[in-house]
């Protein structure tokens, strides 16, 4: 018997992990509804109570997708499993496609076109800025052989989001399918799959869904479906082959495929019974109310945004360090002092902004408050000059002047499909 040795054994035992409040680009914090659905007994994955659940989980993936797709339904695997799903299935051998990158994640889309054997023409629009509609468009005109189109929605790692609506309907135009990353949107901001004409769609659990991370939502359109049956060579990737996929995820009579995880799924459900019972409407509202009310207080902060009031994102907010300050011992003042996380800038930005995430669970007044005083705090306590409680008080105000939605939802009295 060998004993494992990264800590002296006599302290090895269960894991207890802290309360934290997640406030940075995600894992948001998980509702505790959520987790107490997680800890309910394990089903097998054919069982027939549990195959039930699941076809009430793809009915509420359509209700928070806003679409009639049948090919709704959560990936086993985090958010990039959902965008690699996507590309394998939809990017041939020799494919061009658009890629409109603004941001990290945009940068990973034209990864994997390149994994999948595609030819990517990448549209770069400045990190922080959304994507420019005229550049997709003119990049559509100088490359007519173009057959999918790939942007990100809302791109975490600047706060910038881009105009999915208008981006399809160019692509459409050029008889381009679309693939649009929705991680950080899905939940708190507008996504409306048929509306906009969406091809593929993919998501996360972690962000604006109150869910933690492990799985990704997806949505596939008829025509990419269609695509994939009339595929000339194999989608390279056994597990995310959609065609194989479907015999667990697509029929009524259930095959194995692998096994799927059920406690996981069990969250995912009860998240998105939440959300269905908050209604649709009233979740973006609440995120958007949060957020103004937390810019109120930064601003009082002396902190700025660093995308424009336009094209900004209520769940994440990209806002510039202050001249002077340590931004890490700002973050780990923070994680210490109020077990509170917030996230760094990547790349270039690395150094220069903290990202405050106000997703799902986690965008609520509470967090908001607290936040603003624990920064006003360590703020002080660094030497910088700060009306006590101002920040707060800003916040209040903003609150005051933004009421909440009325409560009767009208989402609720919507079937779901
Ligand atoms: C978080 C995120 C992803 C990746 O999701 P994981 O669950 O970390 O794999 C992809 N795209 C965007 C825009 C994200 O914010």
């Amino acid at each position: 018997m060998t004993t494992p040795n990264f800590r002296p054994a006599a302290q090895i035992g269960t894991f207890y992990p802290p309360q934290r409040v997640l406030m940075g680009p995600g894992p948001s914090d998980t509702h505790p509804r959520v987790l107490s659905a997680m800890a309910r007994p394990t089903l097998g994955h054919l069982d027939p109570v549990f195959t039930e659940m699941m076809e009430e989980l793809k009915s509420l993936l359509r209700y928070t997708f806003q679409t009639s797709n049948l090919l709704t339904f959560p990936v086993s695997g985090p958010g990039s499993v959902g965008m690699e799903m996507c590309f394998v299935n939809l990017v041939n051998p020799g494919d061009k496609v658009i890629v409109c990158r603004n941001g990290v994640f945009g940068g990973r889309m034209i990864e994997n076109v390149q994994r999948c054997g595609g030819t990517a023409v990448v549209v770069e629009d400045k990190w922080g800025a959304p994507v420019d509609p005229q550049k997709l468009e003119d990049a559509l005109k100088q490359n007519p052989d173009t057959q999918v189109v790939a942007f990100v929605h809302a791109e975490t790692s600047t706060g910038a989001l881009s105009d999915a609506r208008l981006l399809c309907e160019i692509a459409q135009r050029h008889d381009c399918l679309t693939i649009v990353d929705t991680v950080t949107s899905l939940g708190g901001s507008p996504v409306q799959v048929d509306e906009w004409k969406i091809d593929a769609i993919y998501s996360g659990s972690q962000k604006c869904l109150s869910c933690p991370p492990g799985l990704s939502p997806i949505s596939f359109s008829e025509r990419v479906a269609e695509r994939v049956r009339n595929r000339k060579s194999k989608v390279q990737s056994w597990f995310m082959d959609l065609n194989l996929l479907l015999g667990y995820w697509g029929t009524s009579t259930r095959t194995y495929h692998h096994t799927a995880p059920t406690n996981a799924l069990y969250g995912l459900h009860e998240a998105l019974v939440m959300l269905y019972e908050e209604g649709l409407e009233h979740s973006w509202a609440r995120h958007r109310r949060n957020h103004i009310a937390f810019k109120a207080g930064l601003e009082t902060l002396g902190m700025g945004y660093l995308v424009e009031e336009a094209a900004r994102l209520p769940q994440l907010n990209s806002v510039h360090v202050p001249a002077g300050i340590d931004e890490k011992e700002v973050r780990r003042r923070l994680l210490d002092d109020y077990s509170l996380e917030i996230g760094a800038g990547l790349g270039d930005l690395a150094g220069k902004i903290w990202r405050f995430g106000l997703m799902g669970y986690s965008s609520k007044v509470e967090n908001v408050v607290l936040c603003l005083n624990a920064l006003e705090t360590v703020f002080s306590d660094m030497g910088r000059k700060v009306e006590p409680g101002s920040a707060e008080a800003a916040a209040h105000r903003a609150y005051a002047s933004h009421p909440a939605l009325q409560q009767s939802s009208p989402a609720k009295e919507e079937a779901i499909a």
